[in-house]
């Protein structure tokens, strides 16, 4: 571990990190390796350590793996079961719900997202405990109307097809277009519809559990009904801290927010070829989080973030990895196979320049693939 580093960072002696997901617990991480060793408190509300959230729809509901992560090693002070309820940025201090506050010199704030939702009657998908309770609702094989054709929901109509539930997702645009563009998105709709989804179109407009309701006049009658219709970043904490702007936690390229204060994650939105928006994928999460670790000891000399994001799917027997800004438009570059129901390296690249790999049921390495989608060809080796 690298001291001085951490003794070159004048009056830094105590980080709080609000968020216990994949973003806080790197933060402690990076900071740790970047050579801070002063005191690291890290507050989350969920009561249980660190878990992949991912691993939730893919593993947990289908039981194909484990959600949890590695026992961290950083060291840090854990208030678990805590939430952050205010920031004084002036009197640097977080106020917690249990009537206590926890001076800082420095702060990460990864306090991530949390689910939209429809309505009473309608379970989400983001916590453990979410998980545990819809995994435990499928095992009845109830009829499941999933709303929301996002990969969320598309990854939850998925394991609720394998569980042997008949499932209708409603959908109000083709799925996953918004997030994957044309081309992919028609490929996972035949997957859904070949699996025995059906697809509604229209826009869910109530819930008058167990009958949705969709705009043209539609009523869905199911068992069960899952909302996967988008996320809320968790920044009502902030609200008199003077950090947001018109609601949003704004960062700059190192996750800056105010002197000694940074944010990752899910809970903020970065500046990303040429627009500030959030990132919701949990690869830049971690990298983020790197990124502004980094920032809070180093300033200036941290260098920005710049990795094109990665993102995963699984679901009706598809296997998707991306490297670059998706959505993607028009047709692919096949760079390996034709078939994109066989193991095959697609390719597409951006008006600006910038390109995008996907491999479909494809074992190529994550280093592969970015080096795919910034050449355009079939790197070396095993790929
Ligand atoms: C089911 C599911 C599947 C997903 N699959 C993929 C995928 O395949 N690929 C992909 O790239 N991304 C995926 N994602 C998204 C990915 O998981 C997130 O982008 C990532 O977890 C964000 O990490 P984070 O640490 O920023 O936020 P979070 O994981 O939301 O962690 C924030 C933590 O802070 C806590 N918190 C909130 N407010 C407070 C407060 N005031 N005080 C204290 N603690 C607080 C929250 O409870 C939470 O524990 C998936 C998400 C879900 C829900």
């Amino acid at each position: 571990m690298n001291t001085a580093t951490a003794t070159s960072t004048p009056g830094m002696n105590h980080i709080v990190v609000v968020g216990n997901g994949i973003a806080g617990q790197t933060a402690c991480d990076s900071l740790r390796t970047a050579g801070f060793t002063g005191q690291l408190t890290v507050v989350g509300d969920e009561p249980c350590p660190a878990y992949s959230r991912p691993a939730l729809s893919k593993a947990l509901l289908t039981g194909a793996g484990s959600h949890e992560l590695a026992a961290p090693a950083h060291g840090a002070t854990e208030r678990l079961g805590v939430a952050a309820i205010g920031l004084d940025v002036t009197a640097r201090r977080v106020h917690l719900d249990d009537g206590t506050a926890l001076a800082f010199d420095g702060l990460v704030i990864a306090s991530g997202a949390r689910p939209r939702r429809l309505g009473k009657g309608a379970l989400v998908l983001r916590t453990l405990d979410d998980a545990l309770l819809l995994r435990e609702r499928l095992d009845d094989r109830p009829s499941v109307a999933v709303v929301g054709a996002g990969p969320l929901g598309m990854e939850v109509a998925s394991a609720a097809v394998q569980a042997g539930c008949e499932v209708t997702v409603v959908a109000d645009t083709e799925p996953m277009r918004p997030q994957f563009g044309a081309y992919l998105s028609q490929l996972f709709t035949a997957a859904a519809t070949a699996a025995g989804v059906k697809i509604v179109h229209g826009t869910a407009t109530g819930l008058d559990a167990p009958t949705v309701i969709v705009d043209d006049g539609t009523r869905i009658v199911a068992d069960l009904v899952v909302a996967a219709i988008g996320d809320i970043p968790n920044t009502e904490w902030l609200e008199h801290s003077g950090l947001l702007t018109e609601g949003r936690l704004v960062a700059d390229a190192r996750g800056r927010v105010a002197p000694g204060i940074v944010a990752a994650g899910d809970v903020t939105a970065v500046p990303v070829r040429g627009s500030v928006r959030r990132i919701p994928l949990w690869n830049s999460a971690i990298e983020q989080a790197r990124v502004a670790a980094l920032a809070l000891v180093r300033g200036d000399a941290a260098p920005p973030l710049d990795a094109a994001p990665y993102f995963w799917t699984e679901q009706f027997g598809l296997h998707l990895k991306a490297v670059g800004h998706l959505p993607v438009p028009g047709d692919p570059a096949f760079l390996l196979g034709d078939d994109p129901h066989r193991p095959a390296l697609l390719h597409w690249r951006h008006p600006d320049g910038t390109g995008v790999a996907v491999a479909l049921n494809h074992r190529i390495p994550i280093p592969k693939l970015r080096r795919a989608a910034a050449t355009g060809q079939v790197p070396g080796g095993s790929a």
